[in-house]
């Protein structure tokens, strides 16, 4: 197929890790006190890398790119190769769903940040949602 020089920026891009949106994520969460892992496998037998991890909390943070994972704001669809793109992001969006399915079977929680939220706002959610889920006691744990 032809790659133009905008495509080639695309692809560059995908699954890159430590992008500016999911560095400023981190700080503000290491700013707010929390302690986290990068880049591991919520799973160990899924081949699916979160970007933020939260062991005890079973929480699991993706920073999802707007291009790549067709954010409804800012997807945009490139004329040249409509096909091959159009496969390739509904590719993305159904693996992030079935990643996101397995995880909650598991007892996970998925969280999806888009590369154009605010990462200060992306924070404090997930700073929320890692607390309510510390604070839960586990079922037979005694108070
Ligand atoms: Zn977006």
């Amino acid at each position: 197929m032809q790659t133009t020089p905008e495509t080639r920026a695309r692809m560059s891009k995908q699954k890159s890790h430590n992008t500016d949106v999911e560095m400023a994520l981190r700080r503000a969460l290491h700013a707010a006190g929390l302690r986290y892992r990068v880049h591991r496998r919520p799973l160990k037998k899924v081949r699916r890398e979160a970007d933020v991890l939260f062991g005890p909390a079973k929480v699991a943070v993706f920073v999802d790119g707007c291009f790549w994972h067709g954010c409804p704001e800012h997807a945009t669809w490139p004329k040249n190769n409509a096909d091959f793109w159009r496969t390739k992001i509904e590719g993305n969006r159904l693996r992030d769903r079935n990643t996101d399915e397995l995880l909650t079977s598991a007892g996970w929680l998925a969280v999806r940040v888009w590369e154009h939220e605010d990462p200060i706002e992306a924070a404090t959610r997930v700073q929320r949602l890692v607390m309510a889920r510390r604070t839960k006691v586990p079922k037979g744990a005694s108070p």
